[in-house]
């Protein structure tokens, strides 16, 4: 196969830096062009929900020698169009040889004609910060990773938060409610208001509306609902979009020349046996390592373990593997208690595990999971043992 001589980039975020990235660690010398519908350079998410908005750091460039990679990067210029060979932005034409797209996701919002804000971009964290002053009431729409840990920053800064959650417990949509409840008493002990089973109507101009009728008023609303892939500019392309932009286990989509990666791509898990979307930070940082080899020649599959963590109430919460289709839920040590483990398994296989405070059972699930090892869920439950311990052999 002859190289491509035109590659663009869709999208400069994580996952988009590290396509171009990859792409240049790999030898590609010929024209790269990187297309930004913000007009910072790329800079990375996670800090925005922790360590900026505690006032911690400011700024979360990711590259700001950026012009070291030979990158045409035009930011500023979103994506409008795909037709053929050529990606139109608000204000060119760009022609391809190879395309990848990695546009991420953008939040859900609720009806409603009140101020409503969102956490996604640095601008809308630099702006949030500002407002969240002692004494101010903020309302939280959604008790997610993202809402849990915007509430922990504004307790933090003294300020007065209630969570509505619609579920019957925080982090019900990422974990399910088995696991999500054992995080609900970290929002009363942090002075958090969070109430569960509470259906927002609309966001109103002094609070929020709930579908009971009642009324909450607050000073400041925030929602994290989730998000939803940013892929409308593909609408008539030719590229499938299922659950985000459908592509196969070489992260090809359904165009030649096409790939997708990050928040936006949804990819043919091998491991899972499924098509499968993450937003996962750990996933933008490496799956563009495989596009960028198949672009250039490859034929790799990208098989990951998925791996996901968030800080929240003074905790360090980890997630590894995909549970969607597990059996069977183990505990191992005390959910109430500040060190614990969920760990779901398949049959006798351990298919994922979330850990609280505990690193090293992390990455032990990690090996068993990318082995595919058969576990013993007594000693799995069992703390005093070490997780790999309950391995079984042959
Ligand atoms: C506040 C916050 C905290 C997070 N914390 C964690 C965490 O603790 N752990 C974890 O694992 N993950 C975390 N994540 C998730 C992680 O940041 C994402 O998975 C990661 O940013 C995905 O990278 P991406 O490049 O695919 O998408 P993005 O980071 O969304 O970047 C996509 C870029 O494409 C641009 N774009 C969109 N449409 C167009 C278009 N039409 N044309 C041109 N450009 C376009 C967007 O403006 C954006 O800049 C967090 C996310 C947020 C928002």
């Amino acid at each position: 196969m002859t190289e491509p001589g035109k590659i663009v980039v869709v999208g400069a975020g994580l996952a988009g830096l590290r396509a171009a990235e990859e792409l240049r660690a790999r030898g590609y010398d010929g024209a790269l062009t990187l297309i930004g519908a913000e007009r910072r350079l790329p800079y990375d998410r996670p800090p925005l929900s922790k360590k900026l908005l505690t006032g911690d750091i400011d700024d979360t460039s990711l590259r700001p020698d950026i012009e070291s990679l030979a990158v045409d990067v035009r930011l500023g210029e979103p994506a409008v169009e795909l037709r053929g060979r050529i990606v139109r932005t608000s204000a060119a034409e760009y022609e391809w040889d190879a395309l990848v797209l990695a546009t991420g996701a953008v939040p859900v919002r609720l009806p409603g004609d009140g101020p409503q804000r969102v956490l996604r971009t640095a601008d809308d964290a630099l702006a949030l910060r500002e407002s969240l002053q002692p004494g101010v009431r903020l309302v939280i729409v959604g008790a997610g990773w993202i809402g849990a840990e915007l509430a922990t920053a504004a307790t933090a800064r003294g300020v007065v938060v209630t969570v509505l959650e619609a579920a019957n417990a925080p982090l019900a949509a990422a974990l399910g409610v088995e696991a999500g409840q054992a995080t609900a008493a970290w929002y009363a002990s942090a002075g958090v208001d969070l109430r569960l089973r509470q259906s927002v109507a609309a966001i109103r101009a002094d609070g929020v509306a709930l579908a009971s009728g009642d009324f909450l008023a607050a000073d400041v609303v925030v929602t994290a609902v989730g998000v939803r892939p940013a892929v409308s500019w593909l609408a008539g392309s030719g590229v499938r979009l299922e659950n985000g932009i459908a592509a196969d286990a070489q992260l090809r989509t359904s165009v030649p020349g096409v790939f997708a990666v990050g928040d936006c791509a949804s990819f043919w898990s091998r491991r899972y046996q499924r098509q499968l979307r993450f937003e996962h930070w750990d996933i933008a940082l490496h799956a563009p390592e495989v596009a960028a080899a198949n672009i250039l020649g490859g034929s790799t599959e990208y098989n990951p373990v998925p791996y996901f963590w968030s800080e929240q109430f003074g905790r360090m919460v980890q997630y590894v593997g995909w549970h969607g289709a597990a059996q069977r839920l183990i505990w191992r040590g005390d959910p109430a208690g500040a060190k614990w483990a969920a760990c779901w398994l398949v049959g006798d296989r351990l298919v994922a595990a979330l850990t609280v405070g505990l690193p090293r059972d992390l990455l032990q699930a990690r090996r068993l999971i990318e082995a595919g090892s058969r576990v013993d869920p007594g000693k799995l439950a069992d703390p005093g043992l070490a997780l790999r311990d309950s391995a079984m052999h042959g």
